[in-house]
């Protein structure tokens, strides 16, 4: 069948049937189930869904909904469909596992990075199919090496594959040396110059958004890197292409937004948003990207106290799972001091409360959420993560058909595609 039509629609059950179909060129219908919309709260009992050239024709009651006579016919009382999830925070680079970021984790004398880096792009025909087997048939990879471009390539000649935008280079305050294999997935750019030179590049190569890591370090403030992300977004901006931020304290994510960011791909976690901040992002039409999990992940990965769901041991890759918990085992030179004595005292790790209160907070306001993961960072592994993060954003206080929206219609915002995210006919 073609691949299109596995984007646009599908949940896990829903895959596996139109998996077995031939062709959509006829008509195909769905009878029975739930059918979804979360971004308008739409529920259905008892619906009929018409799909006809990779696209929904017809959606609503089956007491309302024609069946052409040509069609193919499923019936599925007892399924749910809904859009397909969108995961609005991935990097390709990354596997999940504990040798994918030496930068924060030092162990290349046990895997070296170059050799990491070779696993994870053979197996990216493997990480997409879990991506649909969770039910996640958009991804938006939100910075790496140049080559993320060539896994956005695959992904769209793959038929098993989501549907995969791309930034290239972070561009970032900080340099990471360890990540460089000659392809650097970030780069640290220290003058407007540069920055818009580097920016100018990245768009004739063909990303989809530009990424800045807004790192502040001890001594400095947010007005320090400044000058060169006000570079970095308006060239962006002539260019038509949005610019996504890492800032993760208020007042360095206030100053990414003022510079013109269009995209906070973290949560604020280190205070409380305030009045005015809110009224920045709503004036501004920023999108926030909470990723809950990838700071609990760290942390238990760290203590040696994960709690993977059952969806990540079922349709996780097994490998990756597994290295997460090779600091027991690990020999005694490899494994830093400080974590061994982190790993023996075994503190409680607590949950990001700060920045809960904020989703909540910024989603009561009105605020757009997209729902994402960061999924490929330690703890965080690619396809089921997001049954997590919806987790956490539930203990935020958001309601189930909120956090679906989030991960649909939500991810399509971010995507810029208004054919995607909802159920309804043309879509
Ligand atoms: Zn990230």
């Amino acid at each position: 069948m073609h691949r299109l039509s596995l984007r646009r629609w599908a949940l896990v059950p829903l895959l596996l049937l139109l998996g077995a179909c031939p062709a959509l060129a006829q008509p195909t219908a769905l009878v029975g189930p739930t059918a979804l919309n979360p971004a308008d709260s739409t529920v259905i009992e008892d619906a009929t869904v018409v799909l006809k050239d990779d696209r929904i024709a017809a959606v609503g009651p089956s007491s309302d909904v024609t069946v052409p006579d040509d069609a193919t016919v499923h019936e599925m009382p007892n399924k749910y469909v809904m859009p397909g999830l969108i995961d609005g925070h991935v990097h390709f680079f990354q596997s999940g596992g504990l040798y994918t970021r030496p930068d924060v984790l030092d162990l290349r004398a046990k895997r070296p990075y170059a050799e990491e880096l070779r696993r994870i792009k053979e197996r990216l025909p493997d990480t997409f199919r879990r991506y649909l087997r969770s039910g996640v048939t958009s991804v938006v990879d939100v910075g790496g090496p140049m080559w993320n471009l060539d896994v956005r390539a695959r992904a769209d000649t793959t038929a098993m594959a989501p549907t995969v935008a791309v930034a290239g280079p972070l561009i970032s305050s900080v340099e990471r040396p360890s990540l460089d294999e000659g392809d650097p997935p970030i780069l640290q750019i220290t003058t407007p110059e540069a920055a818009r030179k580097e920016v100018r590049e990245q768009i004739i190569a063909g990303v989809d958004l530009v990424k800045i890591w807004y790192i502040v370090r001890q001594g400095e403030t947010p007005a320090d890197y400044r000058p060169v992300v006000e570079a970095t977004i308006d060239e962006a901006h002539n260019a038509g292409i949005r610019v996504a931020v890492h800032a993760t304290e208020l007042e360095t994510a206030r100053a990414a937004v003022e510079a013109g960011a269009d995209v906070l791909v973290h949560s604020v976690f280190d205070k409380p948003v305030d009045d005015a901040f809110v009224r920045l992002l709503r004036e501004n039409d920023v999108l926030y990207i909470p990723t809950l999990m990838v700071r609990e992940r760290y942390r238990e990965t760290f203590v040696q106290q994960l709690d993977l769901t059952t969806a990540e041991h079922r349709l996780g890759q097994k490998d990756v799972i597994a290295s997460l918990f090779d600091l027991r085992t690990l020999p005694d030179p490899l494994v830093p001091p400080e974590l061994r004595q982190r790993i023996q005292q075994a503190p409680e790790t607590p949950s990001d409360t700060v920045a809960m209160r904020n989703l909540k907070r910024l989603h009561d306001a009105g605020i757009p959420i997209a729902a994402g993961t960061d999924a490929g960072n330690i703890g965080t592994p690619h396809g089921p993560a997001l049954f997590r993060e919806f987790e956490l954003m539930r203990t935020a206080g958001l309601a189930p058909q909120e956090i679906l929206a989030t991960a649909t219609a939500g991810g399509a915002r971010l995507l810029g595609r208004d054919d995607l995210g909802q159920l309804k006919p043309g879509m």
